[in-house]
Formats: C-alpha cells, structure tokens, sequence
C-alpha cells in the first residue's frame, strides 16, 4: 500500500508502536512522557511558556474545543471562508450562537489584505479565525499580513495550522497567535484520533467560556500540568506522537521536516508541469499539491490507484482536482511512479 493522503506512509519504527501490549496510563511514567511531549510540541511551534492541550479526538475536535473555551468569549469572530475547512469555523460559530462575519474567499485564492482590512475596520471582531493552508484547495495564506492586520485592529489571532504544522514554517510567538491547532495525522505524520491545542503565554489565566464537557480547557489544564488527561487517552497514540516528537528534536527541531516537506513537494510540481496539470492554487502550500489532471472519466484516477496500485490520494471538491499529501514518507522514484500513473488512468 502506498498513501499520499493524511497521514501518508509512517515510518516502521512509529508504526511498529501501535502493535506492542498497552501500558496503564495512569503512572508516573506516562505523566512524564506526556510533559515531555508538551515541552517538544512548545518548542517546534515557537510557543514559549505557553502550554500544549493533548487532545484524544481529531482536529475538528480540537477546534471546536477552542470555540467552547475561547471564540465563546468574545463578542465578534470574523473567518477566512475560502474552503471546507475555513467554512468549518463559520459552522462552530453559528452551532454556538457566537456572533460571526464569514469573509469568503473564492476557491484556491489568496486573500485580498486590503480589503480584509477595510472589513475588519467596518465589522469590528475581537477575533480572528483562519486556516494557515487551506487544506481543500492547496492554498497557503499569509499569517504576516494577518497578524499585522489583527494587531493594528486588536483583534485576537486564532489558527488552524493542522495541515502546515512542519511543514511551513510557523512561529506563535513571533506572529502573536494566541491559539494554534494542530493534528496527528497530518504534519506530524502519526495515525488520526490526537489534536492539540496551543494557547499562548498572554491567555494564562483567561475566563475560559466553559461551553462543553469534554473539551473543558480548565479541566484538561489541571489534568496536564500533573501529565494526565481528565478521560481515558488514546494511549498508544500519545506514545507514537512522543516518538514523533523525539525524533524532530533529536534532528534540531521542525527546521529538517520542513525542508524534506518541500524537497518532495517540488519535485511532485516539476512532474504536474510535464504532464501539464495545473495547480490552482495562488499561492500553494508544500504540504500537498493540489492539482488539475484532465481526467476523461470522473472519479478514474481515484479508484484505478486504489484497485490496480493501492495506492491513495485524495479527490477534492471539483472533477479531475486531486490533492497528494506530501507529509508520509515519499522518495523521487515514489513520486515519479505516482505521476506515471495518474498520466495513465486519466486518459482511460
Ligand atoms: C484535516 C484538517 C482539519 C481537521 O479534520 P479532522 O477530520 O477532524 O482531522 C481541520 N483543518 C484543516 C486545515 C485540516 O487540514
């Protein structure tokens, strides 16, 4: 089996995690490698004395755990809309009743931070949601010219950075984002089912809103600031992201990550421009590609990788667009092979 999705191929040695006996959760042990994974998580994404909620959920829990406990206290949220995953936000919003403007942004398009900012002086939030990449589309925005924006108007910054996360390069602190979410599966490139959440310095000590159980932020602070969660975790999967996570500190942190993210993702771009896919996304992210094939029947190259090759990839949201992660472990040749392929079926 071959996967260009989330997460794409793991390496053996964290696979290899997920088949040994379960250890119990509640020891010293699994407290300290727990603290250990927050203070490595903290440090690949820049967030000095802040803290990192292990979250056993995907990473739509972990945002709707941040609109429970944060977005809730807040008069005004304004989203960036330009895909499924920003338009998630907007959802959260209204499923809490959180006042919200929904700013869209066409498919695959940067934003216009001009007009952006004209917006924010007439509809006035105190806090800002957005993706960093887009996942949907391919596109990556810049949180530059955001955070700019949002410290010129006072506005909180909120990211989902799921799908940049070690992949892009990301600083909290530098760019005053005072929530960051992140996944599993994704940048990290481990199994699905963790998520994280990432609260800045400046909210110690922030009327949490309190809105839902599970993802109570109170609670979960209390319970990890011991190594522990207030409900069964998902043991093994917080042992494989400690491996993770040993590994990229062991390499000197996200910086090689990064750099093996975008080594693939321009190779796999050289392949698109001789088969002659476009890429629409303005400005594209290195974590996946998203790609136009001129495929001549809908849905032929989905599931030819899947029958002939096992191999995955994944569709989006219009006829012949596909998207490869460039997360798991991929090599030239890998890449090559893929392209051939996808070149073959399409025509089919
Ligand atoms: C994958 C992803 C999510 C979360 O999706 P889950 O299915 O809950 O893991 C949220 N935002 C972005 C940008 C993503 O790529």
């Amino acid at each position: 089996m071959r996967s260009y999705v989330f997460p794409g191929d793991i390496e053996e040695r964290i696979s290899a995690i997920g088949s040994q006996p379960i250890p119990y959760m509640r020891t010293d042990e699994f407290s300290r490698i727990n603290k250990d994974s927050e203070r490595i998580l903290l440090n690949l994404i820049h967030c000095k004395n802040g803290r990192a909620i292990l979250y056993t959920g995907s990473g739509t829990g972990a945002m709707s755990a941040t609109v429970e406990n944060y977005v809730s206290t807040k008069k005004k949220a304004l989203v960036i809309d330009g895909g499924s995953f920003g338009h998630r936000w907007y959802e959260m919003c209204r499923y809490y009743g959180i006042p919200v403007f929904n700013y869209f942004v066409p498919f695959a398009q940067d934003i216009d931070y001009d007009d952006l900012e004209k917006t924010l002086s007439r509809e006035k939030p105190d806090v800002f949601l957005c993706q960093h990449h887009e996942t949907s589309t391919g596109q990556l925005f810049n949180l530059e010219k955001i955070s700019a924006i949002c410290r010129r108007h006072k506005i909180s910054l909120v990211v989902d950075a799921i799908s940049s996360f070690l992949a892009e390069e990301l600083d909290m602190d530098a760019l005053e984002i005072d929530i960051c979410i992140v996944s599993s599966q994704k940048g990290l490139n481990i199994p699905p089912g963790l998520s994280v959440v990432f609260l800045r310095k400046n909210l110690n000590g922030h009327p949490w809103g309190r809105k839902g159980y599970y993802w109570d932020f109170e609670d979960n602070l209390r319970n990890l600031s011991r190594g522990q969660t207030p409900f069964s975790p998902a043991t093994t999967l917080f042992l494989q992201l400690h491996a993770r996570l040993e590994q990229l500190e062991a390499e000197g942190g996200e910086v090689k990550n990064i750099a093996r993210v975008h080594h693939r993702a321009g190779i796999f771009r050289r392949l698109c421009r001789e088969y002659g896919w476009e890429i629409p996304a303005e400005v594209p992210s290195f974590a996946i590609t998203g790609f136009q094939t001129k495929e001549k029947t809908p849905g032929k190259v989905f599931r030819s990788l899947i029958e002939k090759h096992q191999t995955f990839i994944m569709p989006g949201d219009r006829p012949g667009f596909y998207r490869v992660s460039h997360m798991g472990l991929q090599t030239e040749e890998d890449l090559r092979e893929l392209a051939a392929r996808i070149h073959e079926f399409e025509a089919e």
